[in-house]
């Protein structure tokens, strides 16, 4: 629980802090969600989360609000509160799509700027400044500039995991659900066997296995996804016989190479749905393994996985200020913001699989060029 509120036992609940009470009319208006979440909030939890759940709801419908909630968020933001659930690019066609005045990013910072990158017209609030990335943070616009000097006529393949200035430089923003096709796809549109994928560089590795394209990487990591090895799934395997490892992308490469699938959020969670292993370990944020977990009650989800700090930062409770104080506004400028916008439609434009993307496993790491 403590995970999901924040609570602390010095501090008053979030609820009783903004003046909100259990009453029967909060408990009448909540008592359909609790099943929702009764996997991980007790029944004496409940009145301390209810009415802030029930205020965020009437403060969505007040605001003509949406909230678009990552998979990596806990699951009382994801199961109950979340108006589109997904992915990076899944959200940012939601975002695009989507004709409600407010959009709140449950998510974190690069995010809400490609909401707003996309839907300028719209107010796009974010409940914490701080939640960044340590990818995004990897690299900066001038960077990218510096590196397009380096290398004349190699197109720019930019992870949607950075800022609106990086991707204003690039020529095609990618996810992990499409970075192997955007990249094939800048490629070819440019002429070329070479294309530079910034900023993650085990995305980069993993889709260089995985294309005849020659790759050149930034270094950039994610903190939550660097940090598992191949020889962590050794020791899965030796603890839990029969267990069925699905890997991220962000991993690096010896980690995919011995997992038994590898893909974005969504073609894991295509994957659990669709074949049901019995016993399951997600190397990627833990609360991706809560939020599927209600979807596939036959599945057993065990649980080496690492929290993201920066996701962690957006909780009901500051979803519930952003809506009711209507801060924190994310702008872009404008030059900027049509810039990038050209990068993230040429993503958008490319046809969309009818099945989640997946990285193959097993294939042996291929180099890469390091800026
Ligand atoms: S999980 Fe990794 S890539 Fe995603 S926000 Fe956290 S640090 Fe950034």
């Amino acid at each position: 629980m403590s995970l999901i509120l924040g609570t602390r036992p010095d501090r008053l609940n979030p609820s009783d802090e903004r003046g909100l009470v259990y009453d029967d009319a909060v408990r009448q208006r909540t008592e359909a969600l609790y099943p929702l979440v009764r996997d991980l909030v007790t029944p004496m939890e409940w009145p301390a989360l209810a009415p802030l759940i029930d205020g965020v709801r009437r403060l969505k419908a007040e605001r003509g609000a949406v909230i678009l909630a990552h998979n990596y968020m806990t699951p009382d933001i994801f199961r109950l509160i979340g108006d589109f659930r997904g992915d990076s690019l899944q959200l940012a066609m939601e975002a695009a799509a989507t004709d409600a005045p407010v959009i709140v990013q449950a998510g974190v910072h690069f995010m809400a700027e490609t909401s707003k990158i996309l839907s300028p017209e719209k107010t796009v609030l974010i409940p914490d400044m701080r939640a960044g990335c340590s990818l995004a943070a990897s690299i900066t616009g001038a960077d990218v500039r510096l590196i397009r000097q380096a290398w004349p006529g190699v197109p720019i393949c930019t992870y949607v995991n950075t800022s609106a200035e990086v991707k204003a430089e690039s020529d095609i923003t990618c996810t992990s659900s499409n970075a192997i096709q955007a990249a094939e796809h800048i490629a070819r549109e440019w002429g070329v066997k070479r294309v530079i994928m910034i900023p993650d560089e085990f995305l980069a590795r993993n889709v260089a296995a995985n294309t005849d394209l020659s790759i050149i990487a930034w270094r950039g990591r994610c903190e939550v996804h660097e940090s598992f090895s191949g020889r962590d799934i050794a020791e899965i395997r030796a603890a839990h016989p029969g267990v069925t490892i699905l890997a991220h992308p962000e991993c690096p490469p010896d980690v995919l190479e011995e997992a038994d699938f590898a893909g974005s959020t969504s073609a894991i969670a295509h994957f659990v749905r669709e074949r049901s292993p019995r016993k399951v370990v997600l190397l990627t944020e833990c609360s991706m393994s809560d939020n599927i977990a209600a979807d596939n009650p036959g599945v057993e989800f065990l649980k080496p996985c690492n929290l993201c700090p920066h996701m962690k930062r957006i909780t009901v409770a500051n979803i519930y200020d952003a809506l009711r104080d209507m801060k924190h506004v994310v702008e872009v400028d404008e030059d900027i913001r049509i810039r990038a916008q050209r990068a993230i439609e040429a993503m958008l434009a490319l046809p969309r699989p009818t099945r989640p993307a997946t990285f193959l496993r097993g294939r042996p790491p291929v180099p890469v060029e390091l800026i």
